[in-house]
């Protein structure tokens, strides 16, 4: 059902806006976004969409089509004072950051899968920010609703995600994947031509989630920032790799590792940029070899069934594969022909079997727009 009459079957009245935003997948660029790197996501064409119409009794009302259709209420105080539990908090998230201050209706429906590594929260948080800026006429710029965005999923929520998933979900145009510079929060479009030569972009959702017992991200950044110390800079950003290289000594193995991660999977956005305008896709599938061998390696985040679904995909003839995301669990990516679609799935499919792993998911997507109000 289309979601405006959603919206009338579950408020009994018609929405006064409706928006959409996708999810979104990181082309290269992992674990560097905390170090003021480069990342090159894309959106996929999987979107959320948002029904929204304004209330005059200060009450907040919201359904999720993936949540049973029920209505929670709230109201604006109790999201003043940062209430509620569970997904309601993306939603209160948003409108606390947006300041909005009048009651609201609101009907969700979301078709990029929930936790698989694709974003579906800035999806969620974008589409909301974006018909509430088009029905309150706020006029905020799309950085400005990417900081708002990622305001309400760290300080409402108590996530500590980067500016990536929001910004890519907003700023989004179909054929492109976006280059953001973590320092700055510049952008530039790049144009990613798959389809030309018979190419995709297939995504395996491993639907393993090791429990991170050693706090692996929180440790990771450390390293990161105690090398940054050491060689007195903000951040890895400002370090090349000549400079690591001739001064390895003055760093711990782990220390070494972690910040030739960073440092070499910054060089590698940059080359995979060069990839894409030569239209170079072999040398881009290299470019995501390095990426996973690096993750793995060097930073070691990857685990069995990332590793598996990475190297069954190159076995079936894969130009290049990596794992994205945090890590320990979640999704990998493999650039592949086409034709080829229905074995490599068929591979990871039985390699996971074989390996007792659950079995995976699989997602494909061409690089799509983003976030726009629909009517
Ligand atoms: P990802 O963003 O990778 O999908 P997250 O854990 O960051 O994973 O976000 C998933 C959470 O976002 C869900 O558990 C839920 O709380 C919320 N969410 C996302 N989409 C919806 C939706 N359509 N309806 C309700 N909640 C949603
Ligand atoms: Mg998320």
């Amino acid at each position: 059902m289309d979601i405006r009459e959603l919206f009338t079957k579950g408020f009994g009245y018609p929405p006064e806006v409706v928006a959409s935003a996708p999810g979104r997948v990181n082309l290269i660029g992992e674990h560097i976004d905390y170090s003021e790197g480069f990342v090159l996501p894309f959106a996929i064409d999987a979107v959320t969409k948002c029904a929204i119409a304004k209330r005059d009794d200060g009450k907040i009302r919201i359904i999720s089509a993936q949540k049973k259709n029920e209505i929670i209420e709230s109201n604006l105080e109790a999201i003043a004072a940062k209430e509620g539990s569970a997904w309601s908090r993306y939603i209160y998230g948003v409108i606390w950051a947006m300041e909005i201050d009048s009651g609201l209706d609101i009907y969700i429906d979301g078709k990029v899968p929930l936790g698989a590594g694709l974003s579906s929260s800035a999806a969620l948080e974008c589409s909301l920010a974006t018909a509430l800026n088009h029905l309150f006429h706020l006029e905020k710029t799309l950085p400005e609703l990417a900081r708002l965005t990622q305001r309400a999923e760290n300080e409402y929520v108590g996530v500590p995600c980067g500016i990536m998933d929001q910004s890519i979900s907003l700023m989004a145009r179909a054929g492109y994947g976006l280059l953001l510079d973590c320092q700055d929060l510049s952008t530039r479009h790049i144009k990613i031509d798959f389809a030309s030569r018979s190419l995709r972009l297939l995504i395996i959702d491993t639907q393993a989630h090791h429990a991170l017992t050693d706090g692996g991200y929180a440790k990771r950044r450390e390293s990161c920032e105690e090398v940054a110390k050491i060689f007195s800079i903000a951040s890895l950003r400002q370090l090349s790799m000549e400079s690591l290289l001739a001064h390895k000594t003055k760093l711990s193995d782990i220390q070494f590792k972690r910040a030739h991660h960073g440092v070499s999977e910054m060089l590698r956005v940059l080359d995979a940029v060069k990839a894409l305008e030569a239209e170079d896709f072999e040398a881009l599938g290299q470019l995501l070899n390095q990426s996973h061998n690096s993750l793995r390696d060097d930073y070691e985040v990857s685990c069995p069934e990332l590793d598996l679904a990475v190297d069954t995909a190159l076995r079936s003839g894969a130009l290049g594969a990596r794992m994205v995301g945090g890590g320990f669990g979640g999704s990998a990516i493999a650039l592949i022909n086409e034709s080829d679609a229905g074995a490599v799935s068929l591979a990871i499919e039985k390699a996971f079997a074989k390996n007792g792993f659950k079995a995976p998911r699989f997602f494909d997507s061409l690089p799509s727009d983003g976030a726009k109000v629909i009517s």
